[in-house]
């Protein structure tokens, strides 16, 4: 067998997108190793949402260089990929500025990774077409083992793309237009994963909830129901779906909140911002106030959904007003857990040149303090648990001996002292005591 060495920057669905390739690339020889030194194939499935994600490409292929010459002066060889929305964005570029790669393809592409990779022994190659086949269809299921070896959770990609065009945002441009597969297809690689003893599923989407596929009949079907089908399948505990964005939360989905137990009541919905102003010119299509009803009526149907979201500091023209915006919506939510940005200009969206651009060392103080009180909210939210029994779905051994680890239904990890032979189910677990980041407790023993 050939080795393959992936690095995944970025998002969830980057993570996917890695295990479909290894996926692409096992009926050609290929399987994957964790050890680079051992590769005869690296590839760097990458992020392009900040310009620091992309420069880490750049100092990651200067080592890769130095590896290469290494091992070629050894007698040996090997072959170097860029994948991802770096890929997408930069494509000739790439290897212009670092000749060292030999083939470049976006996320559309990497079902044809066996194809390209054998061109790419005779010559550099660049593949950032969107192809009008569908990957999905075209990749090779993996094999059972492979499957079980990933574990008893995983990502399942519904939806790609993106037609919001917010105006600090690249995904429009690196993964195209909003593309959402047939529910046939979803249920079918939901159906492989529960057979190999996948527990838990995260369906993605850059914008998951305006997931819109077809169903049985050819008629085109919401997240909603899409949830209701999967929730069918015999031996799947836990559901969860991110990206969201607050203008596609609709009635159904919030009312299956409601009433799917195994919907986890955990909800990832960014708002970005606190100003309407500002919302307004990022073209988020929605006000503060709307989201605020919106959190109202999600929290009617789920009274104990924890929310999380995502925060960008310092967009051109931010006042010190509009974010104590930020900061004042932040209070009133009260997120359990959120992720926060300082503003970072993307090249060719219209954000990048609105003139009032926000000094460098203001994002930074900002972002400061938006980040002490989100880590704040987090640790409370935390301590909350504590006294409480919760349900948690043991997935692998601790670092400490005896320890296994978890995660709680709001994503928490939960760590406890108990035999291994407990990993692959949900226990209920009395929550004692809460630390920086994880959760301990004991398991409950029901008569
Ligand atoms: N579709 C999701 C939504 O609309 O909320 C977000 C997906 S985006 C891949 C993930 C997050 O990256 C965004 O929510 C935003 O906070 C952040 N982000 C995107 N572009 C950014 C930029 N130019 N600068 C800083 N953060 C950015
Ligand atoms: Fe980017 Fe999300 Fe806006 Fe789409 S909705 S443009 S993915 S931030």
């Amino acid at each position: 067998m050939k080795k393959l060495f992936i690095k995944t920057y970025g998002c969830q669905m980057n993570v996917y997108d890695s295990d479909r390739m290894v996926d692409a690339l096992a009926p050609s020889g290929y399987e994957a190793t964790s050890d680079i030194d051992e590769a005869d194939l690296v590839l760097l499935n990458t992020c392009h949402i900040r310009e620091k994600a992309a420069e880490k490409v750049y100092s990651e292929l200067g080592r890769l260089r130095i590896m290469r010459e290494k091992k070629e002066k050894l007698g040996g060889k090997v072959m170097i990929g860029i994948a991802g929305c770096v890929a997408q964005a930069e494509g000739e570029e790439i290897v212009r500025r670092a000749p060292v790669v030999d083939l470049v393809f976006g996320p559309q592409s990497y079902h044809r990774l066996p194809e390209l990779l054998e061109q790419a022994h005779t010559k550099k190659v660049v593949e950032t077409d969107f192809p009008a086949e569908d990957k999905f269809e075209h990749l090779p299921k993996p094999k059972r083992e492979t499957t079980i070896a990933r574990g008893l959770t995983s990502f399942l990609t519904v939806q790609e793309g993106c037609d919001k065009f917010c105006s600090f945002c690249v995904v429009p441009y690196t993964r195209g237009a909003e593309v959402s597969r047939p529910i046939a297809q979803i249920i079918a690689e939901a159906e492989n994963l529960v057979d190999a003893g996948v527990r838990e599923i995260t369906l993605l989407g850059q914008n998951v909830n305006a997931y819109h596929g077809l169903d049985a009949n050819g008629d085109s079907a919401g997240l909603a129901h899409l949830l209701y089908k999967l929730a069918d399948i015999k031996g799947l505990d836990r559901l969860r779906y991110t990206t969201s964005h607050p203008r596609d939360m609709d009635d159904a989905l919030i009312k299956a909140h409601g009433e799917l137990d195994m919907l986890m009541p955990y909800l990832h919905l960014p708002v970005q911002s606190g100003s309407d102003k500002i919302l307004k010119s990022m073209n988020r299509q929605h006000t503060v106030e709307h989201y605020m009803a919106l959190l109202d009526r999600i929290r009617s149907s789920r009274p104990d959904i924890a929310l999380s979201g995502d925060f960008i500091v310092g967009f051109p023209g931010e006042t010190e007003a509009d974010f104590e915006g930020t900061m004042q919506l932040v209070r009133d939510v009260e997120y359990a857990q959120a992720y926060s940005f300082k503003y970072s200009t993307r090249p060719g969206t219209p954000g990048a040149t609105m003139d009032n651009q926000v000094p460098e060392e203001v994002k930074s103080e900002r972002l400061q303090r938006l980040q002490t009180l989100l880590n704040h909210q987090q640790t409370e939210f935390n301590k909350s648990r504590i006294g409480t029994t919760m349900k948690v779905l043991f997935e692998k051994t601790g670092r400490d001996p005896g320890q296994i680890v978890g995660r709680s239904p709001y994503l928490q990890p939960v760590q406890v002292d108990a035999d291994p032979s407990h990993i692959g189910t949900i226990r209920d677990v009395f929550i004692d005591s809460v630390g920086k980041f994880s959760l301990f407790g004991k398991i409950v023993i029901n008569n």
